[in-house]
């Protein structure tokens, strides 16, 4: 029932929590768990906290970027332990369950775990649709990681337990068109930001917060493939006539030398 949803640990540094965390998987019935540069896997200390759930760690994936491990996925939330400097759409672990759960079969969700220290980056979070926070107490909120993905875990299973819908009866959309997946968005991203660079609305050495803004915003319209192939084709003629008027001002230039 849960199949369509991955857990990322993303560069977890103690191999006793990436143990822990397919225990807590396996217990709640999820088994896709991907790895991003782990700092020691496989490792014994990995495999005796697992207990029986080595199977979960055996066909855990290892990768090298946040890309390889959500790049097919149309849902990706990013868990914090703690509020960052551009708010963006937050949720608990039972709001996320109602929305994830019944997705099986339309879209894959990737829930990602920061590290133990810092947890995940603003860069990270900034690709993310949502971030989901356990409403821990103020000064103390920050579970270790493990503990984490159980209680996100137990709000899934709970969700499929209960058959829970939420409100909204699917993520994005409910017509014909699949939605844009985390590597078709950043694409769009990095095109945006490099046809903003050249017409010189985007400073790249005053970036400011227009991306994480412009990011927020897309990522709140949740939009599917061909609504990220038509901002692609605008940005592409943005790109041709910028580059028209360039080499026209080059012509004017060179003829009243
Ligand atoms: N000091 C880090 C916390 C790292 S805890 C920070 O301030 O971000 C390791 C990971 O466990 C986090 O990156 C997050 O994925 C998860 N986690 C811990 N506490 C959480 C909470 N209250 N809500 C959601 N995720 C939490």
């Amino acid at each position: 029932m849960l199949d369509h949803i991955r857990i990322v640990l993303v560069n977890t540094t103690h191999p006793g929590n990436i143990g822990a965390v397919a225990r807590a998987m396996k217990n709640m019935g999820l088994a896709d768990l991907c790895l991003v540069e782990p700092k020691h896997f496989p490792d014994e200390a990995a495999t005796a906290r697992a207990s029986g759930a080595t199977d979960i760690l055996d066909a855990a994936r290892v990768v090298g970027t946040l890309e390889e491990a959500v790049g097919d996925c149309q849902l990706v939330v990013g868990t914090s332990a703690r509020g960052r400097h551009i708010p963006w759409p937050v949720i608990d672990p039972r709001e996320l369950a109602a929305i994830a759960a019944p997705l099986s079969g339309q879209s894959r969700v990737a829930i990602l775990f920061g590290r133990e220290d810092r947890g995940l980056t603003n860069e990270e979070l900034h690709a993310c649709h949502l971030h989901v926070h356990i409403p821990s107490v103020e000064g103390f909120s920050s579970l270790n990681i493990a503990a984490a993905v159980q209680v996100v875990c137990y709000e899934l299973r709970m969700a499929v337990l209960q058959d829970v819908r939420a409100e909204r009866p699917q993520w994005g959309t409910d017509w014909d068109i699949e939605l844009a997946d985390h590597v078709e968005l950043e694409r769009l991203f990095e095109h945006l930001e490099r046809t903003l660079v050249d017409i010189e609305f985007l400073d790249p050495n005053n970036p400011r917060q227009l991306m994480p803004r412009l990011r927020r915003l897309l990522l709140r319209a949740v939009p599917d493939k061909v609504e990220v192939n038509v901002l692609r084709g605008i940005l592409k003629m943005v790109d041709r006539a910028v580059a028209g008027e360039l080499r026209g001002q080059r012509v004017g230039r060179s003829k009243a030398d």
